[in-house]
């Protein structure tokens, strides 16, 4: 049976092969066990109910809360090739009519609904009379009382289903549900205990970052510069500044189009259509924007202002990459966010609850001053029960540069704020630490200062960020009114009198990974893929991932063969879209020396570089320690780098060249103990692996046994 879903896989999605977590879903399912799926937002889960539904006979009933939902899988599902539709109040009562006498004619093989659908007789007595293949609660925390979404309909329905007489398997799926709600689900929907297949909450492919002591408008505009083709979302704490924020960056010329609850519903409505569409490339909103949009090809998610509590901001963050693809999370951060996040929370009537959310907003503060591992800091936060290690991605896991001390600088700073009378805000102080002419400066005499023009030697934008710095690090607290005025913190007050260092991370403006495809050919295909989307009144990510299309740019497939090799080409996209991409594709590989040629279906190889060396920073790693023999810890610290990410660089080498040297890294006898013990392992995961063996062998040298073997996922 597992072969077959393996071959739907290839057939329908073009897919080389199963996520975590997806095989053992999709294989429960398959021999009738109820089961309850955990995986991230993006995991996969809709694969898990569907290639079930392919093989099975008859027809899936999916249960979904949203109608926008329903509509894009549906989408998804056609564009595949595969007969499903959805029923809801979006219709006539005529075309509801029509699809129910359909669906009991056996014509889909996927039916979505809302679960108030089971409301109505008709329907109920058409689902009663056809086989069903399954039945799947997508987005199954609404089921329960304590999911933060609870719907009461999608509960009343279990007994419901439960009386029908050609009951199938049950499958629930959700990307956010703690114990209780697990517990809960299970219960009601009769899922045994070890058919919960949890993936944790991990998302691999997002890298998420603190920005700190930047102008928060001069950050996003070089933001929006670097990245012009992708599209984004910009969160903003309130409507007034989604509002400004979009007036100043669609006056820059940038594509960007606003989302608020300020707006009507056919302003939001025309927004987010644009958005999916891709007619425009960014969003600035509030925390209205987002929830039912399944927009897989979202690039980065920027927090122009920290979030409530770190829920909120893993879920608006976690709609980055849901294709699986690199998202940027960037949050900016500022002291002046903590303020306003305690007056939205000082207007709640209950003081229990206050005393709640003040406690979630000081962990999203030690989000933002943390220095481990941000992914890892997250997880904390929500008692993941799958531990993994550090990301390797997070500003903090990559921090490279150096720390500069700038104690000096900071008492100059704060002892001008004073001595301007603590009234005036970064512009100016600015302005006077420089030495500036300005009218204002003379208008206030700040010219007879002792610190006027001490920082001559710094730009005024240099200077205004340093102090942006200070009041993000909360040495300067901008005053209660209209105008940010500076004044200082008691911690200044130590800062001034020498009992504390002020110290800075010197950082990287925006890092932006260096992608290995041809940007004028992706514009190109992207430019086809929107001509058809709109053809066909699609989605254009349902055509086509970015991934595929930055592959089809690098690869350049010239016939079938080729583009089936291509990640997110199956037979079935090739029938319909295959043949225009590669007319476009022709005349660029005709014009090509010598290609690259897919070895196997290729991951997007995605290789960051390092500043003083053009090569992919992976090689520079391995060639220290192959060439120069040294160790990894050395490296580590040579680069800049944390040990887990020199480990991965030579990981990722030694899948490239043939005559690795192992035994650098573990003798005969470890490799058969790890390997021994993997064995006998059923659940083969690194943490019971490592528990299973000596305390010295360490996850480094367990890992690299698995890489050997090609164990690894
Ligand atoms: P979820 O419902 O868990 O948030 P989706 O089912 O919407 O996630 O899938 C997210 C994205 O991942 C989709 O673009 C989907 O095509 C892609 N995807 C799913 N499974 C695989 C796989 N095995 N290999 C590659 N991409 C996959
Ligand atoms: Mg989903």
């Amino acid at each position: 049976m597992m072969e077959k879903a393996e071959q739907l896989l290839q057939q329908y999605y073009g897919f080389p092969s199963f996520r975590p977590g997806q095989e053992q879903a999709i294989s429960q399912v398959l021999s009738g066990q109820n089961t309850l799926a955990v995986m991230p937002t993006g995991g996969g889960k809709s694969l898990c109910y569907q290639i079930p539904g392919l093989a099975l006979p008859g027809t899936a009933i999916i249960i979904s809360p949203l109608i926008s939902l329903m509509k894009d899988q549906v989408d998804a599902l056609n564009s595949y090739g595969i007969a499903a539709t959805y029923i809801n109040s979006s219709l006539s009562t005529e075309e509801q009519r029509q699809r129910i006498f359909d669906m009991a004619n056996g014509a889909y093989q996927f039916v979505y609904v809302a679960p108030e659908r089971f409301d109505s007789g008709h329907f109920l007595s058409a689902v009663k009379s056809m086989q069903l293949s399954l039945i799947a609660f997508d987005e199954a925390h609404c089921i329960s009382q304590w999911g933060h979404d609870f719907r009461p309909s999608y509960r009343s329905i279990v007994p419901t289903l439960k009386q029908i007489p050609n009951l199938p398997v049950f499958m629930a799926l959700t990307a956010t549900a703690t114990r209780e709600v697990i517990k809960d689900i299970m219960h009601l929907i009769d899922v045994p205990e070890n058919s919960v297949v949890n993936t944790g909450f991990a998302r691999h492919n997002l890298s998420f970052r603190i920005i700190k002591g930047r102008d928060k408008r001069d950050f996003v505009e070089e933001y929006l510069k670097s990245r012009s083709e992708e599209s984004g979302i910009i969160y903003t704490a309130t409507r007034k500044d989604a509002d400004h924020l979009q007036q100043l960056l669609s006056k820059k010329g940038f594509s960007i189009g606003k989302y608020h609850a300020g707006m009507t519903e056919n302003q939001r409505k025309q927004v987010q259509m644009d958005f999916v569409q891709d007619e425009i490339t960014t969003i600035v909103a509030t925390n209205a924007f987002g929830m039912g949009i399944d927009k897989s090809n979202v690039r980065y998610v920027i927090h122009y202002s920290m979030p409530m509590n770190i829920e909120s901001y893993y879920q608006e963050a976690g709609r980055a990459g849901r294709d699986g693809e690199p998202g940027d999370c960037a949050l900016l951060f500022s002291s002046q966010d903590i303020h306003l996040q305690r007056f939205l929370i000082d207007q709640s009537p209950s003081e229990e609850k206050k005393q709640e959310e003040y406690a979630k907003l000081q962990s999203m503060v030690n989000y933002c001053h943390t220095h481990t591992c941000l992914q890892q800091y997250i997880l904390e936060y929500f008692e993941d029960p799958t531990p993994t290690e550090p990301c390797g991605k997070c500003s903090n896991c990559t921090y490279e540069g150096e720390k500069q001390d700038m104690t000096k600088e900071a008492q100059m700073v704060l002892s001008c704020v004073k001595r301007m009378g603590e009234r005036f805000g970064a512009g100016l102080t600015a302005k006077v630490l420089k030495g500036s002419a300005d009218q204002k400066v003379k208008q206030f005499r700040f010219q007879t200062l002792s610190t006027y023009g001490i920082m001559s030697n710094y730009t005024e934008k240099e200077l205004t960020r340093f102090i942006h710095f200070l009041t993000a690090e909360g040495y300067l607290t901008p005053g209660q009114g209209r105008y940010p005025t500076l004044q200082l913190s008691n911690e200044a007050v130590s800062v001034l009198k020498g009992e504390q260092p002020v110290v800075m991370l010197v950082e990287a403006t925006t890092t932006h990974q260096e992608e290995e495809y041809n940007p004028e050919y992706f514009q190109e295909l992207r430019t086809l893929r929107k001509t058809i989307a709109d053809e066909k009144g699609l989605p254009p990510y349902v055509i086509f991932s970015d991934a595929t299309l930055k592959e089809f740019s690098v690869y350049l497939p010239e016939n079938k063969r080729e583009m089936l090799a291509i990640k997110g080409v199956g037979e079935q996209k090739y029938e319909q879209y295959g043949e225009r991409f590669l007319a476009l594709i022709k005349p660029w590989s005709e014009q090509a020396d010598s290609k690259p040629k897919p070895s196997s279906k290729p991951s997007s190889s995605i290789v960051k570089k390092d500043p003083t060396d053009e090569r992919p920073s992976h090689i520079i790693s391995f060639e220290r320690w192959d060439q120069e023999r040294k160790s990894i810890e050395e490296i580590a610290s040579e680069r800049g780098l944390s040990k887990q990410t020199v480990e991965s660089h030579l990981l990722r080498r030694a899948q490239e060249i043939e005559d690795f040297d192992w035994g650098r890294w573990f003798d005969e006898e470890q490799e058969k103990a790890v390997l021994r013990q993997y064995e006998e392992l059923e659940e083969k995961k690194l943490k019971p692996l490592k528990e299973g063996l000596p305390e010295d062998y360490t996850y480094s040298l367990i890992k690299a046994v698995l890489y050997k073997h090609n164990l690894m996922k």
